[in-house]
């Protein structure tokens, strides 16, 4: 199946995170058809990441993930591009690492595997329990998500977190009665605003998100209780960071962190263009998959948009650029190899 009529079929079943079963049970079917032998590894009831090899030990090992972000939108194409959900992000990605792993094979080249997580758009579960085990042999992961082509030297890390204040009720013509959580709050945010972030000569700018805020009942109400929801893109490692937010605060609000990342640095290859990316991935928590590279084609700008698309051009470039990676970085080991036997005779 070429690279559009397989990017087609995947968007044309639904895989909104929670439901990845369907394109799962394809994506087996598939491989199988085309003689991989493929492991489902379980991650929750009814949701499965695929993993295919050729039978011969994965030293390289391309991955991206199954799940979208809602809503489903059917796929459609011009002359051109390619539209629908997961289009860019990362059904596309998932079709031509296909057909990248075909073309080496067809090469005579058997050390190239395929693994298809669940759950990327939400908690990377599917990454963390494909983690639980190291696949024999594997060397590097080539991950999938849009970065127009370009080789990720590096992305940033992330912190997630909420914070929680509280007062006193109170009648608002007596408001010296209460202690207005909503006013705490905004003290608190007003502050963490005007922190002097780190900055990092690659990676640029550490930028805090406030997604959201809530608290209060009514108008006439001293509010007792307000909550805020933070996201924080890293770049540097997350303890200074800490720091800063700490003393923002000052015993002010409750501060609750839900998630966190380190920036990470990734492997480049000598000749293909590079890029800095601010989202976040699988990479993290695939760390016994190998030492990570990030390409994909489609931009991360039109991911989850109402009108995402990838360009054939651009998959069809991915395909080269894949397995141009996999036998870069196959005969870079080969030879590494060759210099520590020839050193130890
Ligand atoms: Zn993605």
């Amino acid at each position: 199946m070429n690279v559009t009529e397989l990017t087609r079929k995947l968007i044309d079943i639904p895989s909104v995170t929670g439901d990845e079963r369907a394109v799962g049970m394809f994506l087996k079917e598939h491989l199988e058809d085309l003689g991989y032998f493929v492991q489902m590894q379980e991650v929750a009831s009814e949701r499965f990441n695929v993993f295919a090899t050729t039978g011969a030990a994965s030293r390289v090992v391309l991955s991206t993930h199954m799940d979208t972000v809602p809503p489903f939108i059917r796929s459609s194409e011009g002359d051109e591009r390619i539209y629908g959900r997961g289009a860019c992000d990362a059904k596309g990605i998932i079709a031509a690492q296909i057909n990248a792993t075909q073309r080496l094979r067809a090469e005579g080249i058997q050390e190239v595997g395929l693994l298809f997580t669940v759950d990327e758009e939400q908690g990377s579960l599917g990454a963390q329990i494909a983690n639980l085990e190291k696949p024999a042999g594997v060397e590097y992961l080539i991950n999938g998500e849009p970065t127009d082509n370009k080789l990720a030297s590096a992305t940033k890390g992330s912190i997630g977190l909420n914070l929680h204040t509280r007062g006193r009720a109170a009648h608002s013509a007596y408001p010296e009665q209460g202690e207005s959580a909503i006013e705490k709050l905004l003290d608190v945010l007003e502050r963490i605003r005007q922190c002097e972030w780190p900055i990092d000569d690659l990676l640029g700018q550490t930028t805090c998100n406030i997604g959201v805020i809530s608290g209060g009942t009514r108008a006439n109400v001293v509010p007792d209780a307000a909550f805020a929801d933070l996201r924080i893109r890293l770049v540097s490692s997350a303890a200074p960071v800490r720091e800063l937010i700490q003393a923002a605060i000052a015993g002010r609000a409750e501060v609750e962190y839900l998630s966190e990342h380190e920036p990470v640095r990734l492997e480049t290859i000598a000749g293909i263009e590079q890029c800095v990316v601010r989202f976040t991935t699988d990479i993290p928590y695939l760390s016994n998959w190998g030492r990570p590279l990030l390409l994909g084609p489609g931009s991360i700008l039109n991911a989850h948009t109402e009108h995402e698309f990838v360009e054939k051009r651009e998959l069809e470039q991915a395909i080269d650029i894949y397995a141009q990676l996999a036998r870069a970085l196959l005969s870079q080991d080969a030879r590494t190899r060759e210099l520590v036997e020839g050193v130890s005779q």
